[in-house]
């Protein structure tokens, strides 16, 4: 048994709030009767119909891309930018688990499944996320250690412990490139991070997420996961 307002949102036909107010309008029928009943719960085999219209329950679709920059992750933009999801070919009401920023490119998931994103995305479960970025200086000692023990943000809040590797040191260039993997995914929190301590990021893009690289897609280029790996994430 399920609410009736849940199973409309899981066809992928609305939103759960929009979905309660299709049924609050009258706009939604049960075996034939307009039910306008907000904790109406319904049961496997019932037939339900919005605006007339038979609803199917949408099947659960999971994709891996290699985001390129310049793209939104945002299911629409009101600056008419690019997004993530227009690049993706399905019929399904998809969304990106997690964001990456407009100029980040790299590994994204996206999927119509929000129990699996808000899994991958809640705090509590530490996925590990690999970045490589550039910055514009060369990182010291001291800072290196501020990454390793956690560094204290703009927010007040202190990040845990990360890992680094230095992957380029352009002293030309004043500038250095290094893989670091987090365990938590904050706001921006890779570009806080560096400008907590005190450089700007000139490049960022995301290698890995868990055990999933993307480094075999060119940017824009997308798969489906595999069920195994749908099942090893959660
Ligand atoms: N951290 C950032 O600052 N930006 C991203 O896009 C991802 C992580």
């Amino acid at each position: 048994m399920e609410r009736l307002q849940k199973v409309i949102a899981q066809a992928g036909i609305a939103s759960r709030r929009k979905a309660e107010e299709m049924i609050a309008a009258g706009r939604v029928r049960v075996n034939g009767e307009i039910v306008s009943e907000m904790g109406y719960k319904v049961k496997r085999g019932d037939y339900i119909e919005v605006d007339g219209n038979p609803i199917e329950k949408e099947n659960k679709v999971y994709f891996l891309m290699n985001k390129p920059k310049k793209t939104m992750c945002t299911s629409n933009d009101e600056f008419g930018r690019q997004t993530v999801v227009d690049l993706i070919d399905c019929k399904e009401r998809i969304f990106t688990v997690g964001r990456l920023d407009y100029d980040t490119s790299g590994l994204l998931l996206l999927t119509n499944d929000g129990e699996f994103a808000n899994e991958i995305i809640h705090p509590r479960y530490h996925i590990p996320k690999v970045y490589n970025l550039t910055i514009n200086g060369i990182l010291t000692g001291e800072d290196k250690k501020k990454i390793k023990e956690g560094i204290v943000l703009d927010d007040g809040i202190k990040t845990l412990p990360a890992k680094y590797k230095m992957t380029e040191i352009d002293k030309e260039k004043n500038q250095c490139s290094l893989d670091l993997t987090i365990y938590e995914g904050r706001n921006r929190q890779i570009k806080r991070m560096m400008e907590s301590l005190g450089y700007e990021v000139r490049r960022l893009h995301r290698k890995e997420l868990a055990f999933l690289k993307c480094s075999d897609l060119k940017q824009g280029e997308y798969r489906k996961l595999k069920p195994f790996e749908v099942q090893q994430l959660r």
